[in-house]
């Protein structure tokens, strides 16, 4: 097995400019993408076909399986009814690659695996000394998720290339385009881990220990169980120095669909992300008071710990509106909130109220500003209701925010090829925010999806997918 990025160059400021002048006009690179699109719709086809959930479940309920659009193509109905499934270090994830690397190959592209199964796929530069691009996203898939989230960004590399291939231009650095695995190991696996597999096991961000404690929810084994029996190497983490080091690459470049509804509302096709919003948590919060009748006891002695806590989140949520009419960028969100089923009744003042906190914001000055509000607020509505809270501690996901040099690059890439691109946060966590922990400068391309995502209902145009893909040509090429 190859190691990817065996290069001993380190970078420096000289690698910010374009070390050559660039041979290919804007006119040129669109027509190249378009006579490679037909066998780019052909490899979105197949590799949906190879991960198509067979879940005899999904197949047989009625209120789960809509009528087939194409009766005669059983795979067109499994994938657009149920989905898609392609969990970490599967034989579907593994039939993607496959088919991955078989298109890699016909491009005549330097195709190698690292020890956890990435795949990386390079396009030889002009310099090959100089620290080359690495671009892609994740190749497997939430349970019953869409074809598009995560295959997009990798199919979109190998598009950029081929385009580059047919218009007869060879880069200024090498291209190397990444099929990360294993992105959507939470949806997966329970246990305590952060997700994000492949990624941080290349960059040396997985401690070892996260493939041990991370157990498949259906098969009760482990990451690393998986992994070796995929036939990779769950003990390479950690040993040695990491795949890939930030200062041997020019930087990360990521395309991925919207997985909200931003792009699709407003009407632009493509979005050039800012930053990938961080997150702080409080997972556990409970407001307690006091369990009595419900028609004994008068409004004024009652502790009632449902009230207080409704009371509770309509004030942060308040505090939240404010914060964002003032211009932060927040999201307020609880998503469990309840009495416990055995123990409340319609004939009882609640006493006690389990439910959670999630603030996500781009800064993380406005996160810790909200986890304090939040303290804040519970100490003075608990006052006012005659009963506590207690919120625990607030989790905090750092944000990662996206290259400025490479998000005003892409702007003008967008001008040039008449692209309709604007600037969008990224509200969900993609591989980008790992290669920006580990010091990478990154940069992300959304294209506009309806419907959602991490659902069989996603829906991106390929025409649209065509444009983001242009853009991410146009950088790579720099
Ligand atoms: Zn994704």
């Amino acid at each position: 097995m190859a190691r990817a990025g065996a290069r001993t160059e380190p970078a420096s400021e000289d690698t910010a400019m374009p070390p050559h002048p660039i041979d290919i006009d804007e006119p040129k690179l669109l027509r190249a993408l378009d006579a490679v699109m037909p066998r780019v719709a052909d490899l979105f086809d197949r590799t949906r076909a190879a991960s198509a959930h067979r879940d005899a479940a999904a197949t047989t309920a009625p209120a789960t399986s809509p009528a087939p659009t194409s009766p005669a193509d059983p795979a067109s109905l499994d994938t657009h009814a149920a989905g898609v499934s392609r969990p970490p270090y599967s034989e579907a994830e593994q039939r993607v690659a496959d088919l991955l690397t078989e298109h890699a190959r016909d491009l005549h592209l330097e195709c190698r695996v690292d020890a956890y199964g990435n795949g990386y796929y390079t396009l030889p530069g002009r310099d090959r000394e100089a620290p080359g691009w690495l671009c892609g996203s994740h190749i497997d898939s939430v349970p019953r998720g869409g074809h598009y989230d995560g295959l997009a960004g990798v199919i979109a590399g190998l598009a950029a290339v081929a385009a580059m291939r047919e218009a007869g231009a060879v880069p200024a650095v090498d291209v190397t385009v990444m099929a990360v695995r294993s992105e959507e190991a939470s949806a997966w696996y329970a246990g305590v881990h952060g997700g994000h597999i492949g990624s941080r096991a290349a960059l040396g961000l997985l401690p070892r220990g996260e493939l041990d404690s991370a157990v498949d929810s259906r098969t009760g084994r482990t990451l690393a169980e998986q992994m070796r029996l995929a036939g990779f190497d769950p003990d390479a983490v950690g040993r040695g120095d990491p795949v890939l080091q930030a200062a041997r690459w020019r930087g990360w470049l990521e395309l991925h669909i919207e997985q909200g509804p931003v792009l699709e509302t407003d009407g632009h096709p493509v979005g050039i992300v800012t930053a990938i919003r961080g997150a702080t948590r409080a997972r556990d919060c409970r407001a307690l008071g006091e369990w009595t009748h419900s028609g004994a006891v008068p409004h004024e002695l009652r502790h009632d710990a449902l009230l207080g806590a409704t009371a509770l989140v309509q004030s942060l949520a308040r505090e939240a509106a404010a914060a964002r009419a003032a211009g932060d960028d927040l999201t307020f969100t609880v998503g469990r909130f309840g009495t416990e089923a055995a123990e409340h009744s319609i004939t009882k003042v609640p006493g006690r109220v389990d439910f959670c906190l999630e603030f996500r914001s781009q800064s993380r000055a406005v996160m810790e500003r909200m986890s304090a509000l939040a303290h804040g607020h519970a100490a003075a509505v608990g006052a006012e209701w005659r009963m506590q809270f207690d919120l625990g501690t607030f989790s905090l996901q750092e944000p990662a925010p996206m290259c400025p040099r490479l998000q005003a690059s892409m702007a003008e890439g967008a001008r040039a090829l008449g692209i309709d691109a604007v600037p969008i946060a990224s509200g969900a966590g993609h591989d980008a925010q790992d290669f920006v922990h580990a010091g990478f400068p990154a940069a992300m391309i959304f294209v506009r999806n309806a419907n959602g995502s991490h659902n069989p209902r996603e829906a991106m145009d390929l025409d649209d997918f065509r444009l983001g893909t242009a853009l991410l040509a146009w950088q790579l090429m720099r």
